[in-house]
């Protein structure tokens, strides 16, 4: 009987292992995750469940049994520490040895953290990228509390958002001259800055850290501009890397994370990869998501093609973040974009920055303004782009747009 294995229990491994047995594949499928939890979902670690608003139950993405339900072996508290893929075998933790047909790689990725040299080991300096991160963390977010967040990306500005709703006292520093430098436009950066502002957020942009302070607990820090500054915790949300070792060390193609083709497959024509780990193509152009829409339509496709479906993957990106009282939604993505064009709506905070490249409509950020988020989705989708004008005439039925 063919036997797959599936090498981490996150959104895509998950959602890979339930896509091949709603599509009728009645072989052997191995789940193996190196967390002592089932999968789960991420984004509220820096959300609700960081806020004490949602239980650890709600987080998981299948009922407890659902694995054994659908007769997948669920091999949790496990790590794979190496794969042999002339053998077509794996090898875990205590050297148990499994052997597959097909593999599939969705290890995720790991945080970056910051050097001892900085400070990087002391107590309470947290980061937050699993579950036993947010645990770790929640304890320390107490009212008063003054804490630093280093890194103004999404992750950054979420954690600043649940430690000032919890009373502490902020301060956000970004090395780049703005916050959102990397991801969005300056619109959507100046959109948040003041959102955190009005919030009471100290927020620092083109500053960068030099050194946490302390003996063993971080109690202080040297900014970049000579301010120093006294703690009782910081966060690190300075970006991700591709969980990529095991695939390098088994002799894979990666760039920027593994390397699949259209069809999800790797360098290696019986091991696969999925979710935030995995490099693939957009438009022509090798990139890497790090979404759970992606992680799961990713995923999805990739167990159709080990089926042998051969349905291309044609990512359709999509993310959302939550700030205070902001829903921002983003369709698409702003590679490369030439001119970015900002509808407001009409109640205080609910406004849409459109992203063109020429004349082509590539990205909307949606914040507070589901309805216009929609819009731009399906515009995109479908490959027709409304004149900027339009979108920035208050009187345009934004609907009539997707109307042919
Ligand atoms: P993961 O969910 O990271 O799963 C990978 C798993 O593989 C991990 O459990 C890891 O332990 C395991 N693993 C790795 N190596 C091995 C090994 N050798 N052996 C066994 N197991 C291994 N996305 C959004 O779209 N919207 C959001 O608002 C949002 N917010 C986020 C907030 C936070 C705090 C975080 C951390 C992420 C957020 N994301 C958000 C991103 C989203 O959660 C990820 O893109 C998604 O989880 C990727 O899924 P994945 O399965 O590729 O990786």
């Amino acid at each position: 009987m063919t036997h797959i294995v599936v090498i981490g229990a996150g959104q895509a491994g998950a959602s890979l292992v339930a896509k091949l047995r709603s599509e009728g594949f009645d072989g052997d499928i191995t789940l193996i995750g190196a967390e002592k939890v089932p999968p789960y979902q991420r984004p509220p670690l820096s959300k609700a469940y960081l806020l004490g608003e949602m239980a650890q139950e709600r987080l998981y993405l299948r009922p407890a049994d659902f694995y054994a339900a659908n007769n997948i072996t669920l091999r949790l508290d496990t790590r794979v520490v190496a794969i042999d893929p002339a053998a077509k075998t794996v090898t875990l933790t205590g050297e148990d040895v499994i052997g597959y047909d097909e593999l599939a790689l969705t290890t995720g990725a790991h945080p970056r953290t910051l050097p001892r040299a900085v400070g990087g080991m002391l107590n309470n300096v947290f980061c937050v990228r699993d579950l036993a991160d947010a645990d770790a963390m929640a304890p320390a977010f107490v009212a008063g509390k003054r804490v630093l967040i280093i890194g103004g990306g999404y992750i950054g500005l979420e954690a600043a958002a649940v430690a000032s709703k919890r009373g502490l006292k902020v301060t956000l520093i970004e090395m780049a001259d703005r916050i959102l430098q990397r991801v969005a436009a300056p619109e959507t950066s100046d959109y948040f800055r003041d959102l955190h502002r009005s919030h009471g957020v100290d927020i620092r942009e083109g500053v960068g850290l030099e050194m946490l302070l302390g003996e063993d607990q971080v109690t202080g820090a040297r900014l970049t501009h000579g301010d120093t500054l006294q703690l009782d915790l910081a966060v690190v949300g300075i970006g991700i890397t591709p969980a990529t070792i095991l695939a390098e060390s088994a002799g894979l193609d990666v760039d920027n994370g593994i390397t699949t083709d259209t069809l999800g497959r790797t360098s290696d024509p019986h091991i696969w990869a999925a979710g935030d780990c995995a490099s693939c193509l957009f438009h022509g152009q090798r990139i890497r998501l790090e979404s759970v829409g992606n992680a799961i339509d990713q995923a999805e496709a990739v167990a159709c093609n080990m089926l042998g479906k051969g349905a291309p993957y044609d990512p359709k990106p999509w993310f959302w973040s939550d700030q205070y009282d902001c829903k921002l939604q983003i369709a698409g993505l702003n590679l490369g974009y030439t001119a970015v064009y900002v509808r407001k709506g009409d109640a205080p905070g609910v406004q849409s920055n459109w992203y063109y490249k020429g004349d082509t409509l590539i990205a909307v950020d949606a914040m507070n303004d589901p309805r216009n988020y929609m819009i731009g989705k399906r515009l995109i989708e479908a490959g027709r782009s409304p004149t900027p004008a339009r979108i920035t005439d208050p009187a345009t039925d934004m609907k009539a747009l997707l109307k042919p």
